[in-house]
């Protein structure tokens, strides 16, 4: 099976959340089970010494503006397909803002041209080498089938997997032309959604299947709730639907090998763990003896995350004698507000502004609870690493994050199946309670390294989830020929 991915991150390489971190795994998971994955990215910076390297396989003169070319290229074991065009894509800084944080003002054309290309290679393929299936991810590769059955529909199936519909890649209409898009793809059918230019949109009405990260997310989206304008549709195309968790490359997080931490550990040595904890209270200006648990958080700080409740539930968790230490970036209020409550609290809460993947790998190996408030979680990731880290999840009861943990209610501890703490009101009250029973249970010492043995033993990797996709994409792929 030939499958062709198309998507706007993939870890190591560039990555601003997780859907680097799936596009990363989830073509190795499936390469091992004998599919061939290519996957198709942007020629950002981050590219350049594999676009140096790589061959070149076919050339554009005029890609919206400049001429581009596709380049071939492995790296870190994955066949990648790189869209060099220096007039999109070879610019400093966030590879989706700009200087001033807003969109880059030709994100359409840039993402346009990613699908654009990826609808070529669907359709006439490269080489030797032709997709039976194309897995189309989140907005910016939401066009492709747009372009594919504009060029007459005669291409492989398209599967478009949203890994969060909060973002939607909506553009004026009057942008269709420059685009290369016909007036008559400007349907309620197809692109056009509330007067404007749908690129998330036109891929869910258009393509074959639509996949999301988690069964519970898959649910949520059809409520008015969660679906963001799209559950209309997303209820009408329910029978398309599936919800596959996301795992994790265990590879890469493994706290037995991982040699960005001081010191490894396993479940049998959890003492070890004490090492990390006290480089992270020292990176953070945290007191060295505090009695309660050490919390952290590493998240974009968006409204999403529900950090704002977190803020507010700050004199709670240190009321517990908790600590806290959390790595992020985003909204300006929310970063001033944790480096104020640093402040505020020092030694009990510690703030670090900014995206550093090393010390993310450190708060998950020396902390031992992970917060997750999110108001919505498509999978979410971090709970995952949570998990395999034995830093216990403390979550929101939403979409992945409620399919991934398994809160230690009374039933669940007497079952010996508690992963950690689920919270379902997402307010600050909800959040302070859920801070209380991690305390307490952290009181009892025995069952917490209990409760983290049996975490660290649960399954994340992406084995089932590689299985699913390759059952979906076989039915898809033989569903296209009759
Ligand atoms: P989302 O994709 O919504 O940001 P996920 O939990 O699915 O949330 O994935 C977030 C990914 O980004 C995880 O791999 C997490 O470790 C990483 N991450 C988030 N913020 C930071 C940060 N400030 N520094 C390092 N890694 C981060």
């Amino acid at each position: 099976m030939k499958i062709l991915f198309v998507a706007s991150e993939c870890a190591p390489f560039v990555k601003t959340g997780g859907l680097a971190d799936v596009i990363g795994a989830v073509p190795k998971s499936l390469g091992a089970r004998g599919a061939s994955v290519r996957v198709m990215l942007p020629g950002y910076p981050a590219l350049a010494s594999q676009i140096a390297d790589g061959t070149v396989v076919s050339t554009y003169d005029d890609l919206f503006g400049g001429a581009a070319r596709l380049v071939a290229a492995t790296d870190h074991g994955i066949d990648l397909l790189i869209l060099d065009a220096p007039h999109l894509f070879d610019r400093a800084g966030n590879i989706y803002l700009d200087e001033t944080g807003s969109d880059w003002a030709d994100n359409h054309l840039r993402f346009g041209a990613l699908s654009r290309v990826g609808a070529d290679v669907a359709m006439n393929g490269i080489g030797d080498w032709t997709p039976d299936l194309v897995n189309a991810h989140d907005w910016q590769a939401g066009l492709v089938p747009a372009y594919i059955k504009q060029a007459g529909g005669n291409g492989p199936p398209v599967v478009m997997t949203i890994h969060n519909i909060a973002f939607q890649g909506l553009f004026d209409s009057y942008l269709l032309g420059d685009l290369g898009l016909s007036a008559d793809m400007f349907t309620p059918e197809a692109l056009e959604y509330y007067g404007r230019i749908g690129f998330l949109k036109g891929g869910l009405a258009l393509c074959d299947k639509i996949t999301t990260v988690s069964p519970t997310y898959a649910r949520e989206l059809m409520t008015a709730d969660y679906g963001m304008g799209l559950e209309g549709l997303l209820r009408a195309r329910q029978t398309d639907v599936s919800g596959i968790l996301n795992g994790i490359d265990i590879d890469v997080w493994n706290p037995e090998t991982d040699d960005t931490l001081p010191q490894t550990y396993t479940a049998r040595s959890l003492k070890r763990k004490t090492k990390n904890r006290d480089e992270i209270r020292a990176r953070f200006g945290l007191s060295e003896n505090a009695t309660g648990p050490l919390f952290c958080v590493i998240s974009r700080l968006t409204e999403q995350k529900g950090l704002d409740l977190l803020l507010e539930a700050l004199p709670t968790l240190v009321g517990q004698g908790a600590q806290l230490a959390l790595l992020g970036s985003g909204n300006a209020d929310l970063e001033d507000g944790f480096v104020a409550a640093a402040k505020q609290y020092k030694g009990a809460v510690g703030t670090i502004i900014g995206y550093d993947e090393s010390l993310s790998h450190l708060l998950q190996g020396g902390s031992d609870a992970i917060l997750i408030s999110s108001r919505f979680e498509p999978c979410g990731l971090t709970q995952l690493y949570g998990l395999r880290y034995g830093t216990l999840p403390v979550v929101a009861n939403t979409g992945g994050l409620a399919d991934t943990v398994i809160d230690a209610n009374e039933a669940a501890i007497l079952a010996d199946c508690a992963t950690g703490v689920q919270f379902t009101s997402v307010t600050t009250q909800g959040v302070e309670q859920a801070i209380i029973r991690t305390c307490d249970l952290f009181k009892d010492q025995k069952n917490w390294a209990k409760m983290v043995r049996r975490a660290m033993g649960h399954p994340v990797d992406w084995d089932r989830s590689a299985e699913a996709y390759l059952m979906l994409f076989t039915s898809v792929i033989e569903d296209n020929k009759r």
